[in-house]
């Protein structure tokens, strides 16, 4: 999987326009997955990036992106490395974005053993595309986003045996669905949750719009 989400990244991330410049740290949990390609579009959105493996490294951040792979891999390598407490520590009170297997570690309810964060208020149904050769793209009018970035156009969204948010309780809102209306992303305030990857696509509007809420 790694192979194909550097292979798509190649692609498809465009130099970062310098209007983008964010003077803040944000980590990306680098236990398995594409993290790398977190960090390169927020480099080029001009954010220092931390790797965050231990509670140590989560010291100063303004937010985490905890990205795709896979989630129980993510989950037994963070019970293994004492993470969890502090995860769900800095979850209470700063921003933090799952991207795919990171949605489902944030998720309340993923419908099997495993380890998750339990910080969201949503239950997903992991694989729920089926596997890797059923992966497609579409097209999602995301009103949030285009309004946090001031555009118009479609956000094009990447799934790779991903995750549906079958339903979100709570303070969590639904923030886009596919046009046959399964959920594929959340919020729950400063929390957020995407069963598909925009560090996969050139499309740096996601990342635009996690900063703004590390911003507040
Ligand atoms: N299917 C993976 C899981 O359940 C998630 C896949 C991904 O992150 N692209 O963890």
């Amino acid at each position: 999987m790694a192979v194909m989400f550097r292979k798509c990244l190649r692609a498809s991330v465009s130099p970062a326009a310098d209007g983008n410049k964010e003077f803040m740290k944000i980590g990306v949990l680098a236990l398995q997955g594409d993290f790398l390609e977190h960090k390169v579009i927020l480099q080029k959105l001009g954010v220092e990036t931390i790797e965050v493996r231990l509670p140590k490294d989560l010291a100063g951040l303004s937010g985490l992106i905890i990205p795709g792979g896979e989630s129980t891999t993510i989950g037994k390598l963070a019970v293994a490395f004492g993470l969890m407490e502090p995860l769900r520590h800095f979850a209470r009170e700063f921003p933090v974005w799952g991207t795919c297997a990171g949605a489902i570690f944030l998720s309340q309810n993923a419908k099997k053993e495993q380890p998750l964060l339990k910080m969201m208020d949503i239950t997903v149904e992991r694989n729920a595309f089926g596997a890797q050769v059923d992966s497609f793209e579409a097209d999602l009018d995301i009103d949030e986003l285009k309004k946090a970035t001031g555009t118009d156009d479609p956000f094009r969204a990447v799934f790779i045996r991903a995750p549906i948010i079958e339903s979100v309780r709570g303070n969590a809102r639904v923030l886009s669905r596919l046009a046959d209306g399964r959920i594929v992303a959340a919020i729950e305030g400063h929390l957020l949750a995407t069963s598909f990857h925009p560090e996969l696509t050139k499309d740096t509007r996601f990342h635009q719009y996690f900063l703004s809420l590390c911003k507040k």
